[in-house]
């Protein structure tokens, strides 16, 4: 946290602002520990308040000891201004991705003399390089998920629905410790899973389908996120073949994976070798994203994306092949860039006759 605040105080130095104004819930939290709502950080070169309400006051001076913490009295906004008005503030950097239009206009009329500038995606960068006790957090919420899918394999069989195979998945996770499932579970049954994003739904589950199981664990605010395919009875020569495709381009984007490389060669890697396969149409997303206090955070692992892994950096790698009517594949594993190479955070089988009930 304090290398990530130096960065921001550069930033404001190099823009020539005054301070700036951080509004994005996680970006409040993970620039200072807190973990409520409803509050905003102003960062300026040498002080750091976090405003908040009566609700959080507690909340944060025990978990944000390093930084002033101000109670709003009347209003939000006026409070604010007087925070930024104390500090000198006359040239303010805010998100421009995450303060609402409506609170744009009410901090402009509070703080009549301060000059707005708009920033995008500034902390959002901070945070594509994880430190090792958040990495150590998303490790934890691994564990979890993997526990939980484990556990549900030794109890799941065709006659279940998808809706109750992912309510299962959900409590399990909840009883090895994760505070919440880190976003809606996908459990996508047969010709189902050529929804990348399927809902679960009251399809039953029958001998012979593939299952596909999008799910991941919350631990300490910080998210995981994995893609397994389990599979009830015999497997077709075309799914096999499909599946093999999806993990060899899942290898070969992971050996691409080193300081250095760019998010564009990582997902080439992947992309080159399923559309060598002759299914190039049907691998229509990125590769990859961050995770971290968000499940969907910077950076993007695709086409276009021409900047460098540095060590720290956290993401998937989740190559698929989806076919309308047929079903789909997909395979998402979750790795660190490492000093020298990639460090492989996720440890579940995926090699299909272990995941084969
Ligand atoms: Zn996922
Ligand atoms: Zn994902």
């Amino acid at each position: 946290m304090e290398d990530r605040l130096a960065t921001l105080r550069k930033i404001i130095l190099s823009k020539n602002l005054d301070g700036i104004l951080i509004s994005s819930v996680p970006n409040v939290g993970v620039l200072s520990g807190f973990t409520g709502d409803s509050s905003m950080l102003v960062v300026t070169s040498d002080a750091q308040m976090l405003v908040t309400d009566f609700r959080f006051v507690e909340q944060a001076e025990r978990e944000c000891s390093d930084w002033t913490i101000v109670r709003r009295d009347t209003g939000f906004y006026k409070t604010l201004a007087g925070v930024l008005s104390d500090a000198g503030v006359r040239r303010l950097g805010f998100e421009s991705a995450h303060l609402t239009h409506a609170q744009h206009e009410r901090l402009s009329s509070a703080a009549a003399g301060v000059t707005l500038t708009p920033l995008l995606d500034t902390v959002e960068r901070l945070r594509e390089t994880k430190t090792d006790e958040e990495v150590a957090h998303i490790e934890a919420a691994l564990r979890i998920q993997e526990t939980a899918l484990r556990e549900v394999m030794t109890w799941v069989r065709p006659g279940m629905t998808e809706k109750r195979v992912a309510s299962e998945l959900d409590h399990r996770m909840r009883l090895n410790g994760a505070e919440a499932s880190a976003f809606e579970t996908i459990v996508a049954a047969g010709e189902r899973a050529s929804l990348p994003h399927a809902q679960p739904t009251e399809r039953v589950i029958s001998q012979g389908d593939a299952l596909l199981i999008d799910w991941g664990a919350r631990r300490f605010f910080f998210n995981s996120d994995l893609t397994r395919m389990l599979h009830f009875g015999s497997v077709s020569a075309e799914f096999r073949k499909v599946y093999e495709v999806v993990a060899e381009a899942q290898t070969r984007a992971m050996d691409v994976v080193r300081p250095g490389a760019t998010f564009a060669e990582v997902d080439a890697a992947a992309r080159e070798h399923i559309r060598r396969a002759g299914y190039g149409e049907r691998f229509g997303h990125a590769l990859g994203h961050g995770v971290g206090r968000e499940v969907h955070e910077s950076p993007v692992v695709g086409e276009g994306n021409e900047d460098r892994l540095a060590p720290g950096m956290v993401f998937t790698v989740e190559p698929g092949i989806y076919i309308p009517t047929w079903g789909g594949v997909r395979i998402e594993d979750m790795v660190l860039v490492a000093d020298n190479g990639v460090r492989v955070l996720s440890d579940f089988e995926k090699n299909l006759d272990a995941l084969v009930l």
